[in-house]
């Protein structure tokens, strides 16, 4: 299997990239934050307890992320890999995939890193703003706030990966086409 880690700060284009690597690579996309706002959308018990946490801006807990996260993998019997979107987001989430993997007899090819400058992640979120119709890309506050915990709780997790020998940074700056090209020269270097 191919199983990638997109991973980068709140802005960094990681739905925009995944979308395109999917089709690419014959991938499933798994995006978190999107799994959260569909259940939000459909007032599940699941959404009603992530809507609080999203809302300012913080993380979900490890522990009803984890467990949704796992559910949506054994919904893909026949996958033949995953993009991970926005998970893990925290070390706690690293381990867990890890573990749940490696039940499956598979594991983590490899973590690709978008790096993106603040100014530009929250001049990108804002402007996101408009057509995302997402509360938490509108406000200034709670955009710096998830970045801040971006930084204190998710930037760890590179590290982890990192340890492992699986970190590909790519700079996340340039045309959507350009940075495509970036993400692809690492990937095909796994597969
Ligand atoms: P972005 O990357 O722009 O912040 P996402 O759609 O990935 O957008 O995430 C939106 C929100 O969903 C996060 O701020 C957080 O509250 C929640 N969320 C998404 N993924 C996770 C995760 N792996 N762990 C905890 N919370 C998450």
């Amino acid at each position: 299997m191919l199983n990638v880690v997109l991973f980068g700060p709140p802005g960094a284009g990681k739905g925009t990239q995944s979308e395109i690597l999917l089709q690419r690579y014959g991938l499933v996309h798994l995006s978190t934050g999107d799994i959260f706002r569909y259940n939000i959308k459909n007032s599940t018990e699941l959404g009603l307890q992530a809507k609080a946490f999203m809302d300012k801006g913080e993380l979900v807990p490890d522990s009803l992320t984890i467990s949704m996260l796992e559910s949506e993998v054994v919904k893909h019997a026949h996958a033949k890999g995953f993009i991970f979107d926005g998970f893990p987001r925290t070390s706690a989430q690293a381990e867990a995939l890890d573990t749940f993997l490696a039940g499956r007899g598979t594991g983590i090819t490899c973590m690709l890193a978008l790096e993106v400058g603040e100014e530009e992640l929250i001049k990108r979120l804002l402007n996101r703003a408009s057509t995302s119709g997402r509360a938490d890309d509108a406000d200034e506050s709670i955009v710096r706030n998830r970045i801040a915990v971006y930084n204190r709780e998710t930037a760890p997790v590179a590290g982890y990966y990192q340890a492992l020998g699986k970190y590909c940074g790519v700079a996340g700056v340039g045309t959507v086409e350009e940075i495509t090209s970036r993400l692809c020269a690492e990937l095909d270097a796994f597969v």
